[in-house]
């Protein structure tokens, strides 16, 4: 799926977030959002996915999403948001439910995707016995297990220890490359930007015009 993003401006009352932004995602492309606390990644990932409407601008996405495809731009968030009162496997399911998919249906896909992240020996526990990166992992199956054509990620990483990070880091990186996935990934993180994205771009402070100051050439297949 490809998204093009043109002219979007965002204001919240007494806040100018965005201006005049301008930007197009090809599929399969990993983009990392950076810039530091404040410029409004969190504001343009939420305009990406639909959860809030642009003051200006538009939005559009077109092209093929995956079979099965049950919401083509998912998010993955910073704080899992898992509920404690169900395993791994339940966690996953609860997406699927609301999409009523059938009990088999359901059951293939939280096995496909607890293989993909290799939570396979996991799919019983219940979050409070699984480490933060663990969390994180049950966090990216839950998203995979909708078949999205775009996953977008905001700080997907930033609860978690260094060395998760990293692991984790290269685990998606892994995971996007075998899957073909489209990703947005915002982080204040220069280091992680450029270690998993095709291209990173950098939102200035204020007035959070865009400006591209890295590309890095990884062909697509
Ligand atoms: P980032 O994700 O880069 O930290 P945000 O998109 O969260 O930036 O915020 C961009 C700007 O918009 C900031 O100045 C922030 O204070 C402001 N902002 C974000 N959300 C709201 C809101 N709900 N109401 C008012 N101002 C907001
Ligand atoms: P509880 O904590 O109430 O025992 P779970 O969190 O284990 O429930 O599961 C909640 C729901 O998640 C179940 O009703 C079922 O639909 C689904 N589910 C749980 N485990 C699996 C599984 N292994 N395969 C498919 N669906 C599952």
């Amino acid at each position: 799926m490809r998204l093009e993003i043109s002219g979007v401006c965002h204001r919240y009352d007494q806040v100018e977030a965005l201006r005049d932004i301008n930007l197009t995602i090809e599929p399969g492309e990993i983009v990392a959002l950076i810039g530091p606390s404040g410029c409004g990644k969190s504001t343009l990932l939420s305009i990406i996915g639909g959860l809030l409407k642009p003051s200006e601008g538009k939005i559009s996405a077109s092209g093929a999403v995956p079979d099965g495809c049950l919401n083509p731009l998912t998010y993955v968030f910073q704080d899992f948001a898992l509920l404690p009162w169900r395993t791994v496997a339940g966690n996953i399911s609860l997406v699927l439910e609301d999409h009523k998919l059938s009990k088999a249906e359901r059951a293939a896909r939280i096995d496909e995707v607890l293989e993909q992240t290799g939570l396979a020996d996991f799919r019983n526990a219940f979050p409070k016995q699984l480490s933060g990166g663990m969390k994180q992992r049950v966090g990216i199956a839950r998203a995979l297990a909708v078949r999205p054509a775009v996953l977008l990620m905001d700080e997907p990483l930033s609860a978690l220890d260094a060395q998760t990070r990293i692991l984790l880091l290269d685990e998606f990186s892994a995971l996007f490359a075998r899957t073909g996935m489209t990703a947005v990934y915002v982080t204040h993180n220069l280091n992680e930007a450029v270690r998993l994205a095709h291209r990173v771009v950098a939102l200035r402070r204020r007035p959070g015009t865009i400006k591209e100051i890295h590309t890095i050439d990884v062909p697509i297949d």
